[in-house]
């Protein structure tokens, strides 16, 4: 599936700059970002709701770009699970393939495997407000695979669940696509479902693609300075005083002199990212910081650290054996993680 310079506007204001994006077959692709970001009208182009301003959309060879969404052969969940209230569970998984004309007794076969692989086997003659809202997302997933679509588009399909129920159909969805082998597109807000379900995550921001990459990558090498404060906790720093020579970077934060590697030299403003848990303190008399909080976490501790130059740091420290916490106004000294510290120059990663 790939998306070649596709665009969205809406009159004078651009929903969806210019996107190109390759997803493998049977990727698990997540569209992750804040309201408005454009994640709903980059699906809707897809699965054929909006139209293009720019670009094309292809799945596999196929150019989908103008295709009604019916034509399209492309599965699709929402977070109402808009089921059709008067078919039972049985007549709306089958529905997909009445329309494509396939005879009653092959539908039923396919209908009771997809029933058993979305686990509602022995439900067929219920309607959908018999139904837990859990059991009915899990009869829009079975409506949305029957017909064995290459591609399956989900779009905040979880959100109405409960954390429980979330988590348990998070596992469900995943051991599914990969018994099916089927491509997913999916749209969330939330960063744990994307983070645990994704093979890719593409951070979404004013309608831009900040950065498509594993998880694993995006929180710990995050190349722009939009992921590295909205995914997970990052400690966002202006840095002062900037020296590059020879693939370094010198940098003053809060008094301290810090090398960081780069591959490039700075723009205009630097700013450094490190996360909570990759930070440290100890204390010192001669200290210049100062612990402002500390706040038990059962396996690590949250301190507040105030800079000597006023700015504040969180600091996540594990818990080792019985060690004592160092108490509010002591001073401390921190240590910077330079190898696990990113620089931003512009918005853009200088590593
Ligand atoms: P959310 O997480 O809130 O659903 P989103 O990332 O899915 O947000 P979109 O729904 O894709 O965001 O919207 C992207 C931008 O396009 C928003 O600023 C929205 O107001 C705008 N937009 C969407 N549809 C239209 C429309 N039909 N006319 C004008 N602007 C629109």
């Amino acid at each position: 599936m790939r998306f070649a310079g596709v665009s969205k506007r809406y009159g004078d204001f651009v929903a969806v700059h210019t996107l190109d994006i390759d997803v493998e077959a049977g990727e698990f692709l997540s569209f992750l970002g804040p309201s408005g970001s454009g994640k709903t009208t980059t699906l809707m182009m897809l699965a054929g709701f909006e139209t293009p301003s720019s670009g094309d959309i292809f799945v596999g060879d196929t150019r989908i770009t103008d295709m009604p969404p019916a034509r399209r052969n492309i599965g699709m969940v929402f977070q109402s699970y808009a089921l059709f209230p008067h078919m039972t569970v049985e007549q709306n998984v089958g529905f997909p393939l009445r329309m494509r004309g396939m005879a009653k007794a092959e539908r039923a076969r396919a209908v009771g495997r997809v029933l058993e692989i979305v686990g509602l086997k022995g439900l067929n003659h219920r309607f959908p407000r018999q139904l837990s809202g859990g059991q009915q997302q899990r009869v829009a997933l079975a409506r949305a695979i029957v017909f064995e679509p290459p591609v399956l588009l989900m779009d905040e399909p979880l959100s109405a669940l409960d954390k429980y129920l979330r988590s348990h159909l998070q596992g469900e969805i995943k051991r599914i696509q990969r018994e099916l082998g089927i491509t997913v597109i999916y749209v969330t807000h939330d960063q744990d479902e994307a983070m645990t379900m994704s093979d890719r995550i593409c951070v979404m921001n004013e309608g831009r693609i900040c950065q498509i990459d594993a998880p694993e990558t995006l929180y710990r090498k995050p190349n722009d300075v939009f992921v590295a404060g909205f995914l997970g906790e990052s400690n966002m720093l202006a840095a002062q005083d900037a020296r590059f020579e020879g693939g370094s970077l010198s940098v003053s934060l809060a008094g301290d002199t810090v090398a960081l590697p780069v591959k490039r030299a700075p723009a205009s403003e630097i700013v450094v990212s490190v996360r909570p848990e990759h930070l440290s303190v100890s204390a010192a008399a001669d200290g210049t910081a100062c612990i402002t909080d500390v706040t038990y976490v059962g396996d690590h501790r949250r301190y507040e650290v105030l800079l000597a130059d006023g700015r504040k740091l969180a600091v996540k420290s594990q818990i080792v054996d019985d060690s004592a916490p160092i108490g509010p106004g002591e001073k401390v000294k921190v240590a910077w993680p330079t190898h696990q510290m990113r620089v931003f120059s512009d918005g853009a990663t200088l590593q």
